[in-house]
């Protein structure tokens, strides 16, 4: 489907909210990598979610949810169709039922940083372990983000989707197909928001586990390049940064594409590095690895576009 003039007008049309076309996805890209986005829309509110994709659908126009963009390489050629950035769905509201426990609701693109800030201030504990991870609730739960011992599956009470028919509901925990960096949901489902339930603990506490987790990420994360969290899940019982250490890799290079020398499970843009570029170095990693201890390293990244 080609995206023409005809399309952008009906498009602005449903949307208040921003709509960009050709826009180049390395302005958003954590890792600051990607081609041209044909159109890069941020639906208002549920509503104009609803109404956008609704349209996107009946045009057969292929689309994707994002939210923060810290876990996704688009290719140099782009995206061809629409991406559905969550970024202006950002409610986040607290609800106390009486005993020891607090319901903490979000939409979508509200920044994991915003709920751990709300917890800390609060004394609720349960959030501290998302504490440096710069995603958005939507992604966090689609990625079942974790870290530090912790997984969202783990506080997560229910998800509010809207499904591939246009329905909207919320699905409660025991529903979901969570596995390790993953949610397993029906193709074009959209994540709106998450009720996440916390408990009352001592505030100093709280913000104790906070800062020493933030230490930890400082110190072991090449945070001062841009980059896209850990490249490879790691595979049962043996970190992925280990194995890619271990087979000599950290401070490979291919163009501005480097395998961090602060840790292996890092690809780190140099400057001007392309979604080629650490796409060639994704595969090199994958081929050494698998040579030097025979584990197939699955990406933790998702790649799209072409
Ligand atoms: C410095 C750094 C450190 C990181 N540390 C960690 C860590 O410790 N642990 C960890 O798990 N991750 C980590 N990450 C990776 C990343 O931050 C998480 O996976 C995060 O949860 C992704 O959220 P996002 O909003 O950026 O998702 P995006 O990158 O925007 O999207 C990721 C995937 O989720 C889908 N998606 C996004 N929003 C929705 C939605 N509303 N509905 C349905 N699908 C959606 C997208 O289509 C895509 O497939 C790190 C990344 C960086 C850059």
């Amino acid at each position: 489907m080609i995206v023409d003039e005809t399309i952008r007008g009906e498009i602005r049309k449903r949307l208040s909210g921003e709509c960009l076309f050709d826009e180049p996805a390395a302005r958003h890209t954590s890792i600051g990598v990607g081609g041209k986005i044909d159109l890069l829309l941020f639906p208002r509110d549920a509503q104009e979610l609803r109404e956008v994709v609704g349209f996107l659908r009946e045009r057969e126009i292929p689309f994707l949810p994002v939210g923060n963009w810290t876990n996704l390489i688009v290719l140099d050629g782009g995206y061809r169709g629409a991406l559905v950035s969550l970024a202006r769905l950002r409610s986040l509201s607290l609800r106390d039922d009486g005993h020891n426990g607090v319901r903490l609701l979000a939409e979508a693109g509200c920044p994991l940083s915003e709920l751990v800030s709300l917890s800390a201030r609060e004394a609720l504990a349960g959030m501290e372990f998302c504490a440096g991870i710069p995603g958005s609730v939507g992604g966090a739960v689609r990625m079942n983000a974790g870290a530090y011992g912790g997984e969202i599956k783990e506080i997560v009470e229910s998800v509010i989707v809207l499904d591939a028919s246009g329905a909207t509901r919320a699905d409660a925990r025991e529903e979901l197909r969570f596995a390790y960096r993953n949610l397993d949901l029906p193709a074009e489902t959209i994540i709106i928001g998450a009720a996440f339930r916390l408990w009352r603990d001592d505030g100093e506490k709280i913000a104790g586990r906070i800062r020493e987790i933030v230490a930890m990420r400082k110190e072991k994360h090449p945070l001062e390049f841009r980059n896209a969290g850990s490249i490879f899940k790691n595979p049962r019982n043996c970190p992925a940064g280990r194995l890619i250490e271990e087979a000599g890799l950290k401070g490979t290079r291919i163009g501005d594409a480097q395998v961090s020398a602060k840790h292996g499970n890092f690809i780190v843009n140099r400057g001007q590095a392309t979604a080629e570029e650490i796409v060639r170095l994704i595969v090199v990693i994958r081929q050494r690895v698998f040579e030097n201890s025979g584990h197939n390293l699955e990406p933790e990244v998702k790649i799209i576009g072409e």
